[in-house]
């Protein structure tokens, strides 16, 4: 992997010059008019068709090309309907009505807890990036993200009364976290593939680094199974699903939002067919107390929001549960260890850093046009 660097001139310059009009879709922004916008509700010819809703506490915004609005109709509330699942029944650790919380619940039981296919092929693959990431990325942060209350930043409560917990409370929900305190075991639910998952007393899982991943794998499912929608664009926050093709063919337009000034972006990255962007960043979701900015990516050593000189990290790739997991582990990790880490997963990745720099892969070079 190459580096490619820019100067802080050319960053600020290029944000200045933006032309908002042009993207697809951008983390976190508005959908931008398109040459034939179609809206849902609205449209009558031939789309596309553009939603906007809320689900796992971030705005999801969906262009969909179908030749009917009926069918663009059916679709969107079936993605709705599959993110508001995932969050109720899967990888809430706040609802008991999730397979995390339940989970939960089995810390520290001897019988250990039998898990779904589907959360053992998460959880095994959140372990791996563990290792790969020298534990930078950590599901098992649960007790910390609670001290911290990250899920209630992410809802936009006004946290007038916040204060940082202690050193010595993040000491000892420390003591609670640790990949590598917990086991995956062959021997899950009734045969069927699934594993056995034992932590220790007081462990917690937070998926809240691969939810968004695991939902762009959901709907891309669901799109396999929806012929007749032959394109689509799903942003969900800092993650964003591009799928098939436009009706005119054109490819698909992604920003990058500027970390500097998140209504701007830095560039577009120009895709054709099926792609998974993730975006973490430090901007994304924080509180201010004292004149102190806290940020929800934390380092397991210190239970603290990372000390980072990066601003944000982009990761591109077709896999979607990884691309999430690697956008906060890379933004921990840095541009060095963290194009490595991207490079082992054969993943683009695009690093914004303090200094207005931009680090990106030779692969991501040559689809990103700055602006
Ligand atoms: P977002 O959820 O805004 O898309 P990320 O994908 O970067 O952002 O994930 C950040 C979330 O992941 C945090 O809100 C928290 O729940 C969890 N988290 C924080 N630090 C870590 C970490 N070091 N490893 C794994 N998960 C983390
Ligand atoms: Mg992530």
């Amino acid at each position: 992997m190459k580096h490619f660097f820019r100067t802080l001139s050319s960053v600020l310059t290029a944000a200045a010059l933006l032309c908002c009009g042009c993207a697809d879709m951008g983390a976190g922004k508005a959908v931008q008019p398109g040459a034939q916008e179609g809206n849902g509700g609205h449209g009558d010819s031939a789309g596309p068709w553009r939603y906007t809703d809320t689900a796992m506490g971030t705005v999801v915004q969906m262009t969909v090309y179908t030749e009917r609005q009926e069918e663009a109709e059916t679709f969107s509330g079936q993605t709705m309907e599959l993110l508001a699942g995932l969050e109720r029944e899967e990888i809430s650790w706040r609802l008991d009505t999730s397979e995390v919380c339940r989970a939960n619940e089995s810390a520290g039981s001897a019988q250990g807890f039998p898990l779904s296919v589907e959360l053992s092929a998460l959880l095994s693959d959140c372990l791996e990036l563990w290792e790969r990431s020298e534990g930078a990325f950590d599901v098992t942060l649960g007790a910390v993200t609670r001290l911290w209350n990250i899920d209630q930043w992410a809802a936009g409560e006004a946290l007038e009364d916040f204060s940082p917990p202690s050193e010595e409370l993040l000491a000892r929900a420390l003591e609670h976290c640790g990949s590598g305190r917990l086991r995956l075991a062959e021997e899950g639910a009734a045969g069927d593939g699934g594993l056995r998952l034992y932590m220790p007393e007081g462990m917690g899982l937070d998926l809240g680094a691969v939810g968004k991943g695991l939902a762009m794998e959901k709907a891309l499912a669901l799109l396999a199974d929806r012929p007749d929608v032959t394109g689509a664009v799903i942003s969900l926050g800092g993650s964003i699903l591009t799928y098939g093709s436009k009706t005119e063919g054109a490819p698909w337009r992604v920003g990058i939002v500027d970390p500097f000034d998140t209504s701007d972006s830095i560039g577009i990255l120009t895709l054709e067919g099926q792609w998974c962007i993730s975006t973490s960043g430090d901007y994304e979701r924080y509180v201010e107390a004292d004149g102190v900015r806290y940020h929800h990516i934390l380092d397991p050593e210190t239970g603290a929001p990372a000390v980072s000189d990066v601003r944000g990290v982009t990761i591109l790739m077709k896999d979607g549960l990884l691309c999430d997991g690697l956008s906060t582990a890379c933004y921990i990790l840095g541009p060095e260890k963290g194009m490595d880490l991207a490079g082992q997963y054969g993943a683009e990745a695009l690093f914004v850093m303090a200094d207005g720099e931009i680090v990106m892969s030779e692969g991501m070079e040559q689809c990103f046009t700055e602006q």
